[in-house]
């Protein structure tokens, strides 16, 4: 393999530009724009079915848009086939070959080029060597992909995808199949990767948790649209709409009403949606303002790094509370009992726009 610096050089910037794409009568993608800088990790996140994998499949001309453009480094790549745009495709189900060993499988994109592309046996050889390290495996080199873990086969999916020095890395849910032990370590180690190697890359998940941990920049996609692009800091701590706050983490939604500028918790209010995540919750045993609400504790779980407290308003609105370890002993709370709850911290949407 070249070193990082050549790698770096032979990725691309990638501008989606408007693109529509419909199935019949369902429109799959609405009008998407989205900029990849060119080295940069980004995530797609959102629920299933709302086009991630459509607009992954348009930008590896697997699939063609209605309307609107990609542009790989300010170029129209409309007119080019996938292997034209050499993109790098790693999926759940790793494709790896059966009947190929790990080192076989690796080097099959070279072996196969056109003897005038195709590098020297001694080029691959050293191709894959270098591949083998950056996975970890060199010692399970000659094995099948049957005599490995699902952990071992999507790396070796990955390798594989990177040894044909691909100009963009797309990757469609590529952990999904994996234990959630096994996908934390994967994330940590793509992300070593994605640093190491700098290939532009594209990363598909329905997973909040991925997408935080890994990405550079995550757009989050909901039914054909992309709702917010940010870093992860930016969506999780200002999300852009409802649709986002809701799937970036837990959250606790009341109605309301603004007042001189302060938000009031008022169940028969309309107009003003009040999110606030679980951690942004203070517990008590008194009242301390307006906005502390009467509650009864339903269940609580301390079985992890935060205490995770569910309760009942007195008009029945269910509420998840996160308080630390030491808070929770001072507090000695227990199940079935009066609390007051109050947000320390209120998002106020209206019409779906956050207005403050
Ligand atoms: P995601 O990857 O976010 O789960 P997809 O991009 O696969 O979503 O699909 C978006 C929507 O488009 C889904 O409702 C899906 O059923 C529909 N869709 C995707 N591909 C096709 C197809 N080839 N024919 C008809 N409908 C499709
Ligand atoms: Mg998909």
């Amino acid at each position: 393999m070249a070193s990082g610096g050549d790698r770096k050089a032979v990725s691309v910037s990638i501008a989606v530009r408007n693109v529509t794409k419909t199935f019949g009568s369902f429109t799959a993608l609405d009008n998407v724009s989205l900029e990849i800088p060119q080295g940069s990790l980004v995530a797609l996140l959102g629920p299933s079915g709302s086009g991630k994998t459509t607009l992954l499949r348009i930008i590896a001309g697997l699939e063609s848009a209605d309307s609107g453009e990609v542009q790989f480094d300010g170029r129209d790549i409309g007119d080019r086939t996938a292997r034209e745009r050499r993109v790098g495709f790693v999926f759940q189900h790793y494709a790896l070959f059966r009947h190929m060993t790990v080192l076989e499988n690796i080097a099959f994109g070279l072996r196969v080029r056109p003897r005038r592309l195709r590098p020297s046996r001694a080029e691959i050889a050293a191709r894959v060597g270098q591949l083998l390290d950056l996975i970890q495996l060199r010692n399970q080199a000659g094995r099948y992909p049957a005599q490995l873990s699902g952990g071992q086969r999507q790396r070796v999916a990955l390798a594989r995808a990177l040894a044909v020095e691909p100009s963009v890395l797309l990757l469609d849910e590529p952990f999904g199949a994996l234990d959630a032990k096994v996908r934390q370590e994967l994330r940590r180690w793509l992300r070593e990767l994605h640093d190491e190697v700098g290939v532009t890359s594209v990363f598909v998940t329905h997973d909040q948790d991925e997408a935080l941990e890994v990405a550079d920049q995550i757009a989050v996609m909901n039914a054909g649209k992309i709702e917010q692009v940010g870093t992860p800091d930016e969506v999780y701590h200002n999300p852009a709409s409802s649709f986002v706050y809701n799937f970036l983490g837990n959250v606790n939604l009341f109605h309301g009403r603004v007042e001189d500028g302060t938000a009031r918790i008022d169940r028969e209010a309309t107009g003003h949606l009040l999110f606030v995540r679980p951690h942004a919750l203070e517990i008590g045993r008194a009242s301390v303002g307006p906005n502390s609400l009467r509650a009864r504790t339903t269940h609580i779980n301390a079985a992890g790094p935060v205490v995770k407290i569910e309760a009942l308003t007195e008009w029945g609105a269910r509420v998840q509370v996160e308080i630390s370890q030491d808070r929770f002993a001072a507090l000695g709370l227990r199940k079935d009992e009066e609390v007051f709850i109050t947000p320390r911290d209120l998002a106020i949407f209206t019409n779906d726009q956050r207005v403050s």
